[in-house]
C-alpha cells in the first residue's frame, strides 16, 4: 500500500503544491487546513507521517506537534515562516523530525520526507506490497496497480482504482465526496457529487453481493471502506 503523508497547512495554494509533488513521488496524500482536523487525524491508523505548518488559523502549530508526539510515534516535518535559531530549537525540542524555513522548493520538502521516512524505517518513497483487508478477502497492490477480490482481479477502470486506493488508505475514515474527487483527479468540478456516486456504483458492482458492505455509505457525508485492514 502507498504510503500516507499528511499535509497540515491552510494556505490552499502551498498545500496543492504540497500534495502535487508528494503524489508525483509515489506518495498518497491527506490534507487539512485545520489544526483539529489534524490533531483528530494523527490519531488514526495509516498515516506514516505529517508535514505540518507552525502557523494554523485555529489550533497552534505547536499544540498539533505535542498532540502527535503523545499520541504515537508519526514522524513530522515542521514548516514555519519563523526562520530564528531560537524558533529552530523550539521546534525541535518539541520532537519535529525536521524543519524546512517558508518560503521553501517543493522538491525540497519531498526530500525531506523521503530521509526522516528513511530514518523512521518506512520507505523513502511508496512503498509498494500487498495490504489486505477483511480477512484477506480484499488484496490490494499498488505496485502492480491491482486489486482482488477472494483471489479474482477486479477489472476497475482508472477512477474506480483511485476511490477503492483512496478509502482503503485509512480504513473506516470517512471521505467526503469533495476529498475523493480531489484525491482521484485532483480537483472539483461541476456536478462532482453525481459523478462520485455513479463511480462508487461501478465499483460496488464490480465488488459483487459485498460491494455495498466494502464501500460503505455515510449519510450527508461521504463513504468510507467497511472492512478493516488485516494485521
Ligand atoms: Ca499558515
Amino acid at each position: 500500500m502507498v504510503t500516507t503523508v499528511l499535509v497540515v497547512e491552510d494556505e490552499r495554494e502551498i498545500r496543492e503544491l504540497l500534495r502535487r509533488y508528494l503524489e508525483r513521488a509515489g506518495y498518497g496524500v491527506l490534507t487539512t487546513g485545520s489544526g483539529a482536523e489534524a490533531v483528530r487525524l494523527l490519531g488514526e491508523p495509516g498515516i506514516a507521517l505529517a508535514v505540518l505548518d507552525l502557523g494554523l488559523p485555529d489550533v497552534d502549530g505547536d499544540e498539533v506537534l505535542r498532540e502527535a508526539r503523545e499520541r504515537g510515534r508519526v514522524p513530522v516535518v515542521v514548516l514555519t515562516a519563523r526562520t530564528t535559531v531560537e524558533d529552530r530549537i523550539h521546534g525541535l525540542r518539541l520532537g519535529a523530525d525536521d524543519y524546512v524555513t517558508k518560503p521553501f522548493s517543493p522538491t525540497e520538502v519531498v526530500l525531506r520526507v523521503g530521509a526522516v521516512l528513511h530514518r523512521a524505517g518506512g520507505a523513502p518513497t511508496g512503498a509498494a506490497r500487498t495490504v489486505s483487508y477483511g480477512g484477506g478477502r480484499l488484496r490490494v497492490d499498488e505496485a502492480r496497480h491491482e486489486a482482488t477480490l477472494d483471489g479474482t482481479l477486479l477489472e476497475l477502470t482508472p477512477t474506480e482504482w483511485g476511490l477503492l486506493t483512496a478509502l482503503a488508505s485509512v480504513p473506516g475514515r470517512v471521505y467526503s465526496r469533495y476529498e475523493l474527487v480531489n484525491r482521484v483527479r485532483g480537483y472539483e468540478f461541476a456536478g462532482y457529487e453525481r459523478t462520485v456516486d455513479s463511480h462508487v456504483k461501478n465499483l460496488r458492482r464490480k465488488l459483487g453481493p459485498d460491494g455495498a458492505g466494502v464501500v460503505v455509505t455515510v449519510l450527508g457525508v461521504g463513504y468510507r471502506l467497511g472492512w478493516s485492514r488485516d494485521p
